[in-house]
């Protein structure tokens, strides 16, 4: 049998990646994990953490001004964006050296350099200058933020990887897309105080979620303040000098911002892999192309997480690294299920929804019965904000299981991690309605949901 180095070698240190090699080594593998960039991944390092971070910091100015409705009063209120930069990255140092400590603890090797594919066993680490061998591969290097490079000036605005590390508290924020990152970011930084504008090229934002909740949080953003400019797209990004910059648009628009932010998608990290030239067979996106068991055309290559774009989220990585890790080194073959994931965007207000849209359900099922309610949350009642609260439920009307449930308002993602427990173990609309009401709440009007609402078409 050949000796190889490592009997696993994981590319990219992300949620996917650490999470297959810290199992495997445990279950007794040689494992040698590469990270060109921090230990962590896109999540921990610029991603969901430093994110949540900063929708926290936008709470605290709002909720000061709620609070006046309750009888506090406010004077000599403000915000240091620099103190907010550093207490954030103070936390992400912290989670790195956990993420760190816990690959050493269960006994892999971790490796700070680039590594490129060579051949179906041997991964070149290009910063160290060397080969190393592996009986198993796993490509674990996620995505990048995408931006139009045809787009004159492209390279003025900023991305995800970037707006962690903003020298100064931008005043004027231009953002391009309609998706999670654009919807969140308007949010924060209008959270924060900046004036914002969203660009979207299609018509309704947050395209592939239920066409309610696109509806509301288009509303809702408009309502605080954001302007969203539909059925645009940036032509050109001219610099005025001064950090000022002019975003001209498709429909003839000029915006002027200190801050132009793409968020017009993530791709695949796949190139200069070396991954075509040994037989990795690759999308058109470039994500590379798995089977159930996230294996690669070449049968001892696996990948898991955003590079393979199934569904990218942290939570759907770490599962497929942890059923990779139990396939093929604890002898538990296990397949990621990917049916009821709960999905949140953490907007103001934030959304939370698992399972599958109306429009969704009406073409899987022959009957669909559709419950929604809309209204002001209690405690708005004195704060004054007219923010409203959507939630819905759609059921199989044939055999009564609710397969989708959707909220927006404060609090929709903690509410849907419970639900999504009742949904994926296949909750009947009547345990909805046999459930006593909690109150007061803003989730008891789950329970009490009687009517079924009739589209008009
Ligand atoms: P999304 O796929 O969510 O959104 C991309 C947006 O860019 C869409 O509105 C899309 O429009 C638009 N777009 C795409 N191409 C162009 C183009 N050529 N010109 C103009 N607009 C364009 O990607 P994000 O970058 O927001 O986020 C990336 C991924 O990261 C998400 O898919 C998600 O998986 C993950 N993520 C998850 C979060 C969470 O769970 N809360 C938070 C942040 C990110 P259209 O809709 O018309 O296609």
């Amino acid at each position: 049998m050949t000796d190889y180095d490592y009997d696993l070698f994981t590319i990219g240190a992300g949620s996917g990646g650490v999470r297959a090699s810290r199992l495997a080594a445990r279950y007794g593998a040689r494992v040698g994990v590469a990270e060109e960039f921090r230990v962590g991944g896109t999540c921990v390092v610029r991603g969901c953490v430093p994110k949540k971070f900063l929708v926290y910091a936008s709470e605290y100015g709002r909720m000061q001004h709620e609070s006046l409705g309750y009888g506090w009063s406010a004077s000599d209120v403000g915000f240091d964006w620099r103190k907010l930069v550093e207490a954030k990255d103070g936390e992400i140092d912290r989670l790195n050296g956990i993420y760190i400590r816990n690959l050493k603890n269960a006994g892999a090797e971790i490796h700070e350099s680039r590594a490129v594919l060579k051949d179906r066993h041997t991964i070149y680490l290009v910063d160290q200058g060397r080969d190393v061998t592996a009986r198993t591969i796993l490509i674990a290097s996620g995505g990048a933020p995408w931006i139009d490079e045809t787009v004159p000036g492209h390279e003025l605005g900023i991305t995800s990887n970037e707006v962690f590390h903003l020298e100064t508290f931008p005043r004027h924020v231009v953002i391009a897309g309609g998706g999670y990152i654009a919807v969140e970011f308007a949010c924060i930084f209008k959270g924060l105080g900046a004036d914002v504008c969203l660009v979207y090229r299609g018509e309704d934002i947050l395209r592939y979620f239920d066409s309610d909740v696109s509806v509301q949080v288009h509303a809702e953003l408009k309502r605080q303040g954001i302007r969203v400019i539909t059925q645009a797209t940036f032509t050109e990004i001219e610099d005025l000098g001064a950090g000022e910059r002019r975003v001209r648009l498709s429909n003839g628009a000029k915006i002027d911002a200190d801050l132009v932010f793409w968020a017009v998608g993530r791709r695949p990290a796949t190139e200069g892999l070396g991954l075509k030239e040994v037989g990795v067979e690759l999308a058109k996106n470039g994500a590379v192309k798995v089977d159930e068991w996230s294996r690669t055309s070449v049968d001892n290559i696996f990948a898991v997480g955003d590079v393979t774009d199934r569904v990218n989220l942290t939570p759907v990585a770490i599962r497929e690294g942890a059923a990779f890790a139990e396939t093929e080194f604890n002898s538990n073959p296990q397949k990621m299920d990917y049916a009821f994931i709960a999905k949140a965007v953490f907007s103001n207000p934030p959304v939370g929804t698992v399972g599958y849209t109306e429009s969704e359900a009406r073409k899987k099922y022959a009957k669909v019965d559709v419950y929604k309610t809309d209204f002001r949350q209690m405690k708005h009642m004195l704060t004054g904000d007219e923010q409203r609260t959507l939630m819905k439920i759609i059921v199989d009307g044939e055999t009564d299981a609710v397969v989708g449930v959707h909220i927006v308002g404060e609090h929709a993602p903690e509410m849907i991690q419970c639900l999504a427990i009742a949904v994926k173990a296949g909750v009947k609309k009547a345990d909805f309605d046999a459930t006593c009401a909690l109150h007061p709440t803003a989730a008891e009007e789950l329970v009490t949901m009687r009517e079924k609402f009739t589209p008009k078409f």
